[in-house]
């Protein structure tokens, strides 16, 4: 067994660590702030991942750190006098739980999914790689370092950097060699950001949520991206704060409008009001991160927001809705090989007549792009021209 010092506040202090996570409050703070409010027989500490994190990517990095965890989470007890000791993992992290239960034994209470706060109200809740921090300065490790990835997202979606442990005082981009130009937004720590977010320095004081920093390319819709992360949200909401429960609601259903292209402008004001009233109105990082996306992006990309409503158009062409398939008549020749291929049955026609797609049937497979042997299909993010209403044998379609 490895020797284990023992902490005091001053020492965790003077070696500056910050929780982890959406939040970098100085831990020795939270102590001392704990410690005022008397919480006597219910003193108690919970490490976690942050309930918003819902990647686990983290879980990469700790794994290997069980003992730096436990040790760090049996110094922090011991200051805040707690009666009991938890860990929230999520589901299916049995192996994990196992290498903890080695290190602490059984006065660990292990328990699965997001951290449930209210029922923690009492307890000092840290972050599992803020108790890794503390564990590793009590151990004699080295503590002055922090898990991070770096991942494309868009054309070419990639890892351009794995989980890893990096010192403090390294900028994003000497990790990882990224085309700025190609860069339409970063997400970090739930927020969204310009390109030159990558010249920013790791320091103790910077929020990396699940440690992963998430790079869009041009190619990404931010409709489409929100839309995806509302819907993430949504489901790992425990919705017992009616602004997370309801906020997250009216945000899924604007957003969804949006798509079917029934989205209104006025829509826009009110999502980013709501997210904004999110962040003082919910009891975890859940509510007032989920919320805080769609009102950045709203802040960063409105013109997109409303060439969907307005236009309904998206630049981007990622968001199927907006897309539009159509049979050139001028090439086609009637052979029914796209007919016969459509999973959707969307495709109209006969032998020897043009062939018509229903365009609101389309999931847009490609499936008749791939088939069709004169290339007739056209796949669009612009208008379709004028296009034969009813049935027009092959050659007979004039307007066009
Ligand atoms: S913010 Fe959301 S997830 Fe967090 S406690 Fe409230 S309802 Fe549950
Ligand atoms: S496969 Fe092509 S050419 Fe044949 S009917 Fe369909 S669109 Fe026309
Ligand atoms: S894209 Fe797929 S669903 Fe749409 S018309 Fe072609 S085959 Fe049918």
């Amino acid at each position: 067994m490895t020797a284990i010092r023992n902490l005091t506040i001053e020492d965790i202090e003077k070696a500056d660590i910050r929780d982890y996570g959406m939040y970098t409050d100085s831990l020795a703070e939270k102590i001392k702030e704990y410690n005022a409010g008397g919480n006597g027989d219910d003193a108690a500490i919970v490490a976690a991942l942050n309930n918003f994190d819902g990647s686990y990517e983290l879980l990469k990095a700790l794994k290997d750190k069980c003992e730096s965890i436990c040790a760090g989470i049996e110094k922090i007890a011991k200051l805040i006098k707690a009666k009991k000791r938890f860990v929230y993992l999520p589901e299916g992290c049995e192996s994990f739980a196992k290498c903890l239960e080695k290190y602490a034994g059984k006065d660990l209470i292990i328990e699965y999914g997001i951290v449930p706060v209210r029922e923690h109200r009492k307890s000092l809740i840290l972050h599992l790689e803020t108790a890794r921090k503390a564990g590793d300065l009590a151990l004699g490790n080295d503590y002055d370092n922090t898990p991070v990835k770096i991942e494309e997202i868009g054309g070419e979606a990639k890892t351009v950097f794995e989980m890893a442990y990096v010192p403090y005082g390294k900028k994003l981009s000497q990790l990882a060699d990224v085309d700025k130009e190609q860069v339409k937004y970063v997400k970090a720590a739930g927020r969204l950001k310009d390109a030159d977010y990558l010249e920013t320095i790791i320091e103790k004081d910077m929020p990396l949520g699940d440690g992963v920093i998430r790079i869009y390319d041009t190619t990404c819709c931010i409709v489409d991206q929100v839309q995806k992360d509302v819907k993430a949200n949504r489901s790992r909401s425990c919705g017992k704060c009616t602004f997370c429960r309801e906020g997250l609601a009216q945000q899924d259903m604007r957003l969804d409008e949006i798509e079917d292209k029934a989205g209104v402008l006025r829509a826009l004001d009110v999502m980013k009001k709501i997210g904004e009233s999110m962040v003082y109105s919910t009891q975890c990082s859940i509510g007032e991160f989920s919320g805080l996306e769609a009102a950045d992006s709203i802040d960063m990309f409105r013109e997109e927001y409303e060439a969907h409503i307005k236009k309904k158009y998206c630049p981007t062409g990622a968001c199927k809705s907006f897309i539009r398939m159509y049979v050139d008549p001028r090439k086609c020749d009637g052979c029914m090989v796209c007919l016969k291929a459509c999973p959707d049955n969307c495709i109209e026609g006969m032998e020897g007549y043009i062939h018509i797609i229903e365009d609101d049937y389309c999931s847009k497979c490609d499936r008749c792009i791939e088939v069709c042997p004169q290339n007739a299909i056209v796949k669009t993010i612009e208008k379709a021209p004028a296009l034969p209403d009813r049935m027009t044998k092959v050659g007979r379609f004039k307007r066009y």
